[in-house]
């Protein structure tokens, strides 16, 4: 069966193969092994070594590539491990303008790893069209976009972004982690590259780490299949069939919670200790019209800010069905305090610009109860 014709949906459930050709295991096995025995002299199974390729890892591969409707997946022991690798193809002189909202251990990659290496950075509202032509410079390689950007979810206009990119020889990356391939699929709206952290939806019960590229481009995937062999981060055989298990469930999990999180996004709005809520599936707000246009669905981050400081302390301690704790995208629902947590890397001024503030919460709606999610909020806030 071509696969590439089937809805996304029957796409999670049964991922590339989605079974053991062998046995006909309806769970696709997890290959325990390091290495793989050679049948004779210059004959191999197609597996050497389980840094090189492994079944398991290359089924979530594969499943990755079809979900993104790219060429080849690369999985990862993290999305920063995925991250990293990507940067690798890049060379000492390159220029890279980056998306100045975004989640901070790649901004801390960038500044403290890679800048030391000589790649260059340049962060901008990528949500202003404007703002991205001016950041292009001779040297600039790539578009490193992430939408809705974290934790103040601006929307960047990816196909608009594509064609900026292409008239200039540039290649778009999208970290795709807050969306996924369910709400969101960057290569068919012309971007090259697409970066998860798998942590988060893919994975979706906050149990693994696990970080995924995939690419358009056989060029690309090329370099990125010597980059993954030689520096070795991939993705154990384990981790990846929990990877695949996840994903089987990812489209009911995240249709439950996108719900939850506008029912908990319209509470947020009426409520009189609230300042400002950050939800793009609110009609209001200013990434809309685009997300409608680029995005089947508007994800499940909500960022508010509370009008009194005094509260900060009340919610991220009082919530008792919420957990205080960094990470998003699992079942369970999580609260993050932006400022100290996810963006401390972040240098003061800078968060304060683009209004990571110390009154800002993020939160990551799970798919328990909304009116358990709402009640929770309510009591830490008013007790
Ligand atoms: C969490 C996250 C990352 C990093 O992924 P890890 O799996 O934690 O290494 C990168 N980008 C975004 C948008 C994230 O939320």
């Amino acid at each position: 069966m071509e696969k590439n014709t089937l809805c996304i949906e029957t796409k999670l459930v049964h991922g590339y193969r989605g079974f053991d050709p062998q046995t006909g295991a309806v769970s696709f096995p997890i290959y325990q092994s390091a290495t793989f025995r050679h049948p004779g002299l210059y004959q191999t199974t197609g597996y050497d070594y389980s840094r090189l390729q492994n079944p398991t890892r290359e089924e979530l591969e594969n499943t990755l590539a079809i979900l993104e409707n790219g060429l080849a997946g690369f999985a990862f022991s993290s999305g920063m491990a995925a991250i990293t690798a990507l940067m690798e193809i890049f060379s000492p002189g390159d220029h890279i303008v980056v998306s100045d909202d975004l989640y901070g251990g790649t901004y801390r990659l960038f500044e403290e790893i890679y800048k030391k290496k000589g790649l260059e950075f340049s962060y901008t509202d990528t949500s202003s069209l404007e703002n991205v032509l001016q950041s292009i410079k001779n040297n600039t390689k790539a578009f490193f976009i992430e939408t809705p950007s974290n934790p103040m979810m601006k929307v960047t206009d990816i196909q608009a972004v594509v064609e900026i990119a292409r008239s200039h020889n540039i290649l778009t990356v999208v970290d795709n982690t807050f969306l996924t391939p369910y709400f969101q699929r960057p290569i068919e709206l012309g971007a090259d590259i697409v970066v998860h952290s798998g942590t988060k939806y893919l994975g979706g019960h906050n149990d693994t780490l696990a970080g995924f590229i995939v690419v358009n481009d056989e060029n690309i995937s090329e370099k990125l299949k010597l980059i993954q062999k030689s520096v070795g981060s991939v993705l154990a055989p384990f981790d990846s069939w929990l990877m695949l298990r996840g994903i089987k469930t990812l489209g009911v999990r995240i249709k439950a919670q996108e719900k939850n999180a506008l029912a908990v996004a319209s509470w947020l709005k009426t409520n009189p200790h609230v300042e400002k809520v950050y939800y793009v599936g609110l009609p209001d707000h200013e990434g809309y019209e685009i997300s409608k246009k680029q995005s089947s669905g508007f994800g499940a981050m909500i960022s508010f800010t509370v009008r009194d400081i005094q509260l900060v302390e009340k919610i991220l301690c009082g919530v008792k069905v919420i957990a205080f704790a960094e990470s998003l995208g699992g079942v369970e629902s999580l609260i993050t305090y932006p400022a100290v947590q996810t963006h401390s890397a972040i240098p003061l001024e800078i968060r304060e610009r683009l209004g990571v503030n110390d009154k800002l919460l993020r939160l990551s709606i799970g798919i328990e109860a909304a009116e358990d999610i709402i009640n929770d909020l309510e009591q830490a806030m008013e007790e």
